[in-house]
């Protein structure tokens, strides 16, 4: 993030250094917001950056604290990009009868919100992809961790890989559905 300067002197495109500003703000605006992926679309191409927080690199160093939160940070991010053509098709998708249950008051989102309702339903698929993606990455971090120690003969009780894997429970999208909202509230 401190280096997010040097990132706009690398870039001479005036769109990409609006929206590293724009992101400088937001992060200096919310210090619990880790990391921010920009994407910046154009007739013929859709770039974009990730900015992440000194603070979550600072202890990022293999064996320190924040090394696996460092990883699964990078790894929703790197997802967000991934995604990010995706994500235009998905904002672009009109409000039908065949999507929404009531269309009328779909529509009708921005009106009382100012917030329209294909971009909230984007970033409320984006944002589940890449926590999915994440969680992966987590499980998988945790059985090489465990199998490395079964292998090390630290971990002698049978089943105990098939033990550790957890699946999503009942609640888990409801509950992850919540805090997209918290997080996304300074937006709108
Ligand atoms: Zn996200």
């Amino acid at each position: 993030m401190s280096k997010a300067q040097h990132l706009k002197d690398q870039l001479n495109d005036l769109i990409h250094q609006a929206r590293i500003d724009q992101a400088i703000v937001v992060m200096n605006s919310n210090h619990t917001i880790q990391a921010i992926t920009g994407i910046v679309q154009q007739p013929n191409w859709i770039r974009g950056f990730i900015l992440i927080s000194d603070d979550l690199l600072t202890l990022s160093k293999p064996g320190d604290e924040k090394h696996i939160e460092a990883m699964l940070v990078l790894a929703h991010e790197l997802t967000h990009f991934r995604n990010r053509v995706l994500s235009q098709d998905l904002l672009s998708e009109p409000i039908t009868a065949d999507d929404y249950v009531n269309p009328v008051l779909a529509e009708s989102s921005f009106l009382d919100h100012g917030v329209n309702t294909e971009s909230v339903r984007t970033k409320f698929i984006e944002e589940i992809c890449c926590r999915h993606v994440s969680w992966r990455v987590h499980q998988d971090l945790i059985e090489d961790h465990a199998r490395q120690r079964i292998n090390a003969g630290v971990i002698v009780r049978p089943h105990a890989l098939e033990d550790l894997k957890s699946n999503l429970t009942v609640g888990s999208l409801i509950s992850c559905g919540t805090k997209i909202g918290r997080n996304f509230a300074y937006l709108f």
